[in-house]
């Protein structure tokens, strides 16, 4: 079976804006598709051999909402076929080589017709559709325009997104198009795919688009677009079309833009191979939005204005295009294009700009895991796209450091080469986690199986730590000035196999040893060569583990992403409670579950929400530690965590009045990485995690 969506990738800017994929959708659309179209969607050939193409005709008119569109697709292959549009839009005629297709049965927001096999002949599918867009709110959040999955129009954006049913369209089929787009005169449209010709006169303006290879879905932007263009040259002199989309007043960010994208493309080209389309756009969208899609990536006139976007972002989006919409995941068996884009753009970024950057990264990463609960921290198998910042810690970062401990494995010339025959061989297929397991299987020429298995089909991650280390004699036949060391090391049942990195102090300076680790305890004698001090466990935090106590102190997000996380607001009524609850929503994504302020607290992690007296009052009176000096007295309100002595963590929120108190409901949401911040009305004036201590044991 095979996602129905197009390869559309929700961008993440700080971590805290959360895209919300319609899995109604797909859960319908897998159910009305058949199980023997799913069955042989899932083999790469499939993809291949196009079967369906669609060539579609649209008008639309962005003041009146509305549009009116023809297509003919055509099918080559003999099976049934779910036929499947919109049910806000009217048909004005469906046809099957030239006979009426009859009623459609209502199924949610769409339509669906059940084209049955003649005589296997080829089939034309003809339709004529009209229908009303829905006006185009540009005070929608992300999450609110990506959870409408609505077609949206208005004179300054049109957003067409492919689950909204805009056009007619086979469920749980891969197929090619050409799009014929008509609008008004001063408004541009794009689709993905190659701009084939455009025209414009006191009529309007005409695009033409064609995407040859099997795809997966279609979503159309238009707006008031003054339009960059720039040809490159990719591998082997290939002309690739570089443009930006933008509003009028982003004009001045054009160039740098597309120098950006240029710089990008050259980067995976040489890492990768060549870039398998034709062009690569830049469009912006009247919504704070962020979309990557096959030949662009759709970003909010805000985002685009941030100035790191270029530099994060945007590479991301661009690499996409080679994992994700240039080979597909097998999404039934866990999405691996988030991860390894992620790998190969946000991480490799931080690696180039120093080792410190990296290391930061990754810690980030394993404290945010160290903050989900239990039942959240799912096999990656199981990712298929972001829904929430759980979906995101796996399928994102759990999955690119496990990208990262495959190269310390193989050693990057090896895992570069493995990339790039996967490339080679898996370029517009269905590729699941086992064809890239085979890749670096061949490469490398290791059994990766355990590897690949322990990683994706075990939730959770190894809880590891030094049972004993001690001086030990060294060997009869040792030279003088020789030392050795002995460590054992434990871990939880059943025993990961792991590579263990061990930093050894010694009289002489840092020595680093990798351990493999296959048993629940396991020791281990190393040669040092000068007199040993201290043993650290992974002290650069390159493997995917659970954080030790100490090395994972509480961080804001705890409380945020923690379904069972419980929050205090006080007082238990009037304007200050109502605000406190809007904050505890923005930050949690969900209807806060409320405990009271008098009673002792939950023994779950808890939110707590107040003025600055009723928060000291309330730390007293359940005898915890009274705010932190870091915070006391600065700023108009301060958030900060605390590990109680239960271990679970509670993060407050002081507020000197009832506005300061308002004014943290849009930042504070991007600060969970954080065990403090500070504010002056929205403006962040000091922040810092609590400070973080590796496993060590000295020895005596
Ligand atoms: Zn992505």
């Amino acid at each position: 079976m095979i996602r129905l969506m197009t390869g559309r990738h929700s961008l993440n800017i700080h971590g805290s804006i959360v895209s919300i994929v319609s899995f109604l959708f797909w859960i319908l659309s897998a159910l009305i598709s058949n199980s023997a179209s799913a069955a042989s969607a899932t083999s790469p050939e499939a993809a291949d051999a196009v079967e369906i193409t669609y060539e579609i005709e649209v008008r639309i008119d962005p003041v009146a909402h509305s549009i009116e569109g023809r297509s003919v697709i055509m099918a080559n292959s003999s099976e049934e076929l779910t036929l499947v549009l919109g049910r806000r839009f009217g048909v004005l005629s469906a046809q099957v080589n030239g006979t009426s297709l009859g009623p459609a049965a209502s199924m949610g927001k769409v339509r669906a017709w059940r084209v049955f096999n003649e005589k296997g002949l080829p089939r034309r599918i003809e339709v004529r559709w009209r229908g009303e867009l829905t006006p185009l709110d540009t005070s929608l959040d992300h999450a609110q325009t990506l959870g409408r999955d609505e077609p949206a129009s208005g004179e300054a954006g049109t957003f067409l997104p492919d689950s909204s049913g805009w056009y007619p369209y086979i469920a749980g089929k891969l197929a090619s198009y050409r799009v014929s787009i008509e609008l008004p005169p001063g408004q541009r449209a794009i689709v993905p795919g190659r701009l084939v010709e455009e025209s414009e006169s006191a009529d309007g303006y005409r695009a033409h688009f064609e995407f040859l290879a099997p795809t997966g879905g279609i979503d159309l932007m238009a707006g008031p677009y003054s339009v960059e263009t720039r040809t490159m040259r990719g591998t082997g002199g290939k002309p690739i079309q570089l443009r930006t989309y933008f509003h009028p007043q982003l004009a001045d960010l054009a160039l740098g833009y597309l120098d950006s994208v240029k710089g990008y493309i050259d980067l995976y080209e040489s890492w990768i191979g060549e870039y398998p389309f034709t062009e690569f756009s830049v469009v912006s969208s009247p919504t704070p939005t962020g979309f990557g899609m096959p030949t662009l990536t759709y970003l909010g006139t805000e985002v685009l204005r941030l100035p790191f976007i270029r530099y994060t972002s945007l590479g991301h989006e661009v690499l996409h295009n080679w994992w994700g919409n240039g080979v597909y995941p097998d999404y039934a068996h866990g999405n691996w294009s988030e991860g390894l884009t992620t790998f190969m753009a946000d991480y490799a970024y931080k690696e180039r700009e120093n080792p410190e950057a990296a290391l930061d990264m990754r810690r980030g990463w394993l404290r945010d895991f160290a903050a989900l609960s239990s039942g959240q921290d799912a096999p990656l198998s199981t990712f298929t796209s972001r829904t929430h910042g759980a979906t995101q810690i796996v399928g994102y970062n759990k999955s690119a450091m496990v990208f990262l401990m495959l190269r310390d494995m193989l050693g990057r010339e090896t895992f570069d080469r493995a990339l790039q025959a996967f490339w080679q061989d898996q370029r517009f297929h269905i590729a699941s986690w086992m064809d890239l397991q085979r890749a670096f299987e061949v490469a490398s020429g290791k059994d990766l199986s355990i590897f690949f298995d322990q990683w994706l089909t075990r939730g959770g991650a190894p809880v590891i730590r030094i049972a004993e280390a001690g001086r030990a004699k060294p060997g009869g036949s040792a030279a003088a000035g020789h030392h050795r060391v002995k460590v054992t090391l434990e871990q939880a049942e059943p025993a990961y196999r792991l590579s263990v990195p061990v930093a050894v102090r010694t009289a002489g300076g840092e020595e680093f040893h990798t351990l493999d680790l296959e048993k629940t305890r396991q020791v281990f004698t190393l040669d040092v060569s000068a007199q040993p001090l201290q043993v650290t466990l992974d002290p650069d935090l390159r493997l995917f583990r659970r954080l030790m106590p100490d090395e994972a102190p509480p961080i804001l997000r705890q409380v945020m992403v923690d379904r069972t996380a419980a929050t205090i607001l006080l007082p238990e009524s009037g304007d200050v409670h109502s605000t406190a609850g809007t904050l505890a929503e923005k930050l949690q994504h969900r209807t806060p579950t409320l405990a009271s302020g008098t009673e002792t607290p939950p023994a779950v992690p808890t939110l707590v929400i107040g003025l600055e007296e009723q928060v000291d009052a309330w730390l007293a009176r359940h005898r915890l530690p009274a705010r932190p000096d870091v915070v006391r007295g600065k700023g108009s309100a301060q958030a900060w965590t605390v590990s109680r002595p239960d271990g679970v963590t509670l993060a407050v929120i002081s507020a000197r009045d009832i506005a300061s108190l308002a004014a943290l409901t849009r930042p504070l949401p991007h600060y969970g990485r954080q065990s403090y911040v500070i504010f002056n009305g929205s403006k962040v004036i000091g922040r810092g995690a609590w400070p973080t201590r590796a496993p060590m044991v000295k020895l005596d």
